[in-house]
């Protein structure tokens, strides 16, 4: 399990075999096969764990309909066979979910083109779970749903994860394997040496900065990789905005993709967490890197006109919206100028010229095999052991047993009752290195996102058990209470 934060000075005691810088999925995964097979592996994280990509994505282990539709159907075929991995090795975490794609009249794609890829998607996953439901089942089902045109729906499964904590479960389970990892370590420069690699790293907690050496470093940044990469920029940072709105109003059992009046763009209206979330945007994400994203006031009414187009009497305005959460896609860019939503998902291992391997791009779902390849470009395993790990469905990703206190983890759990809060609670502050009051509100227990007002009304029972476990004093309470308040006015409320 994680524990607790261990001072920098004492980690940099170490010659480690493997850093990864990261502590996204991408980098977790890394962690975690390194240190499965034996290499003494740090990871870490300039701040929270999960707080950059990882915890803003749709939330969905999926193959992937649209990237099949494009024909990339390598892709497709790696993502469904993770998701079934996921689904068998973390039932309680990875959902299988029903998908609904209504079909209108003259509308592209139809029941013709949407069978026949749903039969290849399908195929590809090994199951078999698509089916038509006609119009009249479909308005019985969603009477609120727009019936202009409507011929029917096509139904099929993908799963829904909580992301952030699946990034923690992959960290959990890559420190039982004797990997090692810490947030608010922030590696601010890499230098070859006659042995390997020379790190620069600052606790981003007190300010101070360590030297560390290491046998080999992997740069597992995401949208930041090109500042680490020593090679010329390849990442073109993509932003995507959910919102999410009380179930109470907006009732939906299912995961409804449907395509925008603007641009024809599928964006998904779908239950999380005891609430319901439509997102996503998908736009060139100018500012800068370091600053935490937010959704803007255009993707807030480019959201809510698809909501009231597909579901007219429902009626959304922004003061329905309990809050936003905008990610930045590290998109591979092809250099061409592409609309944003057509450039691959694929990922992209490279070394730079300093030695060092950086990989960024991919996806939430393919976490293990971008690890698989991240380990090839170090020699670490082979072409044979990597193919093997590549095609074997019967190999386990997830070997140890990890608490899952009063359903923590489940994306499709309730708002909890306040004993089952504190039991979570209690739990995460033992367990997962909480530092500061967002890393708890906002990664740990998502309420943040899922309770209007940033979850204020829970914090009468967060703070006694901050005081107890992690040793804040009042002033301590205040200071993180104003730090997570301007939080998520800043980044998480509806934007003016
Ligand atoms: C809107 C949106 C929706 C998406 N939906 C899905 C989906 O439904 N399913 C799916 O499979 N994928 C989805 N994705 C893609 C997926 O979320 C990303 O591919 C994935 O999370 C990237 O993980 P990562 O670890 O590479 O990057 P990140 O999660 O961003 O991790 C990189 C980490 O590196 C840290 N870091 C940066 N610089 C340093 C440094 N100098 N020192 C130490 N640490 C550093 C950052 O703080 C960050 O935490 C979506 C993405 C977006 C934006």
């Amino acid at each position: 399990m994680l524990g607790h934060r261990q001072a920098l000075n004492e980690l940099s005691q170490t010659d480690w075999d493997l850093v990864v810088i990261g502590g996204g999925i991408t980098g977790a995964g890394i962690l975690l096969e390194a240190s499965r097979l034996g290499k003494k592996t740090l990871l870490l994280e300039q701040q929270d764990f999960a707080w950059g990509t990882s915890s803003r994505s749709s939330k969905m282990v999926h193959g992937g309909l649209r990237y099949l539709a494009q024909g990339d159907v390598g892709l497709t075929k790696h993502s469904l066979h993770e998701r079934e991995r996921l689904l068998v090795e973390l039932p309680h975490m990875v959902v299988r979910f029903p998908y609904i794609f209504p079909i209108r009249q003259g509308s592209f794609p139809g029941r013709i083109a949407m069978t026949a890829v749903l039969t290849m998607y399908d195929k590809l996953a090994g199951v078999s779970d698509h089916r038509w439901i006609s119009r009249d089942k479909l308005l019985q089902q969603y009477p609120i749903l727009n019936d202009e045109g409507l011929k029917g729906a096509m139904r099929y499964t993908d799963a829904l994860v909580d992301d952030a904590r699946l990034v923690l479960r992959v960290l959990h389970e890559a420190v039982l394997e004797g990997g090692t990892a810490n947030n608010y370590s922030q590696v601010n420069a890499i230098k070859s040496t006659s042995e390997g690699f020379n790190l620069t790293v600052q606790d981003t907690l007190t300010g101070n900065s360590v030297e560390f050496n290491a046998k080999q470093v992997v740069n597992a940044t995401g949208a930041w990789a090109d500042i680490l990469s020593a090679t010329n920029a390849k990442v073109r940072p993509q932003r995507g905005s959910h919102i999410f709105i009380p179930a109470a109003k907006l009732p939906i059992h299912d995961c409804l993709t449907v395509m925008h009046p603007d641009d024809n763009r599928p964006v998904f209206i779908y239950p999380w967490k005891g609430q319901t979330c439509i997102g996503t945007t998908d736009l060139d994400h100018r500012e800068s890197v370091n600053v935490e994203p937010f959704c803007t006031s255009q993707e807030v009414d480019y959201l809510l006109k698809v909501a009231n187009k597909q579901l007219p009497s429902v009626s959304l305005t922004r003061a329905d919206i309990i809050s936003t959460m905008a990610g930045v896609r590290p998109i591979i860019g092809s250099g061409t100028g592409n609309d944003t939503s057509k450039e691959r998902r694929d990922h992209l291992v490279w070394t730079g010229s300093h030695g060092v391997v950086t990989v960024s791009g991919g996806k939430l779902t393919t976490f293990r095999l971008i690890a698989l390849d991240v380990l090839h470009a170090l020699s670490i395993i082979n072409d044979k052991q990597l193919k093997n790990a590549q095609s074997n469905r019967k190999l386990r990703c997830f070997n140890h047993h990890v608490e899952d206190p009063c359903d923590l983890s489940s994306p499709l759990a309730q708002v909890p009752s306040n004993d089952q809060l504190k039991t979570q609670v209690e739990w995460i502050l033992k367990n997962e290195m909480v530092q500061h009051l967002d890393d708890l509100m906002l990664r740990r227990i998502r309420a943040g996102n899922m309770m209007p007002n940033g979850g204020a009304e829970i914090l009468a029972v967060i703070k006694p058990l901050c005081v107890q476990y992690l040793g804040w004093d009042e002033s301590r309470w205040q200071q993180e209470l104003a730090r997570y308040q301007q939080m998520i006015a800043r980044s998480y409320s509806v934007p003016a």
